[in-house]
């Protein structure tokens, strides 16, 4: 294959460093990566490369999902019991969801907890370029005890199975390691503040994770687990939907990040739209709804570092950025929540999350200025992903 050679002219460049725009600027893209970001009048264009012309656009780097994954559609309802399935409806699914998210701006996504591996070969295709999808880091099974949320096909419970189960997903490829803390909205049977593992159980999951050069993220929505993760040093809290300003506090202390998401239980297509037929799941979701906006409160004044992700929601990573901004979020910060601080989050921070000479020419063109109007982040144009155009057939 060529080597691609590209400049993308833009009306403004969001870079993703957090440094104010760039007006009427250029990304030239250089095979796989970017060669230079800067002012029109600054970069040195070569003379044979195309243009792509996104004068009237604004430009910013690919978004990064800092949790999903890649089989669940919320929408068709028991999620726990679509993880349960064999794996060919999964994998039918996932072609369709990671389609759309890619479509959506998405270059990169980490998916937090699938069976079956297929998380694995769905990484490997993608990334073999035979299945248009986000970039992955997969989790594969999730570590989950019997009675836990998110207790599909795989249990661990105690020392020797989580430690043995932990070492199967980092043999068949898993690239960081889920825990199911507490429980959660789309179970039936778990309540959102209690959980399942005994401290030594977390540590336990840490050390063999970490000795194996694996991060751990784990699912939390609030409750006593909650300190309990992070005093274990577990790497991301997942949700912390009903946390209190402490536990964030906490977590801003220790270093540990939040990947907070709220499409899956405010957006009508989610939780609301599958599960309206399950009264323990609809009272929970009205608490989840009820306290989000308090709670994202708390994100902001604790100065914990935050993460966006979508949790399944497929193509609505703009919504997750605009419904944060709604509730008091900087528009540029919470683009960078999704960007930069994403791909930080989920340990990718040198390669991807921003446009600098270097990294992945991961890039993307939207159709107005987010700055000013957050929505326009789901009118997405141009989709450059790992130096080669994903939103036109014919450079594929
Ligand atoms: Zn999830």
């Amino acid at each position: 294959m060529e080597r691609a050679r590209f400049a993308i002219k833009a009306g403004r460049i969001i870079d993703g460093t957090g440094r104010s725009p760039i007006e009427r600027g250029v990304v030239l893209v250089d095979g796989e990566r970017i060669a230079a970001v800067g002012r029109e009048i600054d970069v040195r264009i070569p003379q044979d490369v195309e243009i792509i012309d996104c004068a009237a656009q604004t430009v910013l780097p690919g978004f990064v999902d800092a949790h999903s994954h890649a089989s669940i559609v919320p929408g068709l309802g028991d999620q726990i019991g679509q993880l349960r399935q064999p794996p060919a409806p999964q994998i039918l699914r996932a072609v369709q969801n990671l389609r759309s998210d890619l479509r959506s701006g998405v270059t990169t996504m980490r998916v937090v907890g699938e069976e079956h591996f297929i998380d694995v070969d769905l990484r490997e295709t993608i990334a073999a370029g035979r299945l248009p999808g986000p970039r992955l880091l997969v989790a594969t099974r999730p570590i989950t005890a019997r009675n836990g949320h998110g207790a599909a096909l795989t249990f661990s419970d105690g020392e020797e199975e989580i430690r043995r189960h932990i070492r199967e997903n980092v043999a068949g490829g898993a690239d960081l390691i889920k825990l199911f803390m507490t429980g959660g909205v789309s179970s039936k049977g778990t309540a959102a503040r209690w959980y399942a593992y005994t401290p030594h159980e977390v540590q336990v999951a840490v050390d063999e994770a970490h000795r194996n050069g694996k991060p751990v993220a784990v699912h939390a929505h609030g409750g006593p687990g909650v300190a309990i993760c992070i005093d274990a040093g577990v790497d991301t809290i997942e949700h912390g939907k009903l946390c209190d300003l402490e536990d964030f506090v906490a977590m801003r202390k220790r270093g540990t990040w939040l990947v907070t998401n709220n499409a899956v239980s405010g957006h009508p297509d989610g939780i609301e739209k599958g599960d309206a037929h399950v009264p323990s799941i609809m009272a929970k979701l009205k608490e989840s709804r009820e306290t989000s906006r308090q709670t994202f409160r708390f994100v902001l004044e604790s100065g914990v570092k935050w993460a966006l992700g979508t949790d399944s929601m497929h193509g609505l990573l703009w919504w997750e950025i605009a419904k944060v901004v709604e509730w008091g979020a900087d528009p540029h910060d919470a683009i960078l929540a999704a960007t930069r601080r994403a791909a930080e989050a989920i340990g990718m921070g040198s390669e991807i999350g921003s446009l600098e000479p270097g990294k992945v020419a991961d890039v993307i063109s939207v159709d107005g200025d987010p700055l000013d109007d957050i929505g326009c982040l789901e009118r997405v144009g141009v989709i450059v992903q790992g130096g080669r155009r994903r939103d036109t057939l014919s450079a594929q």
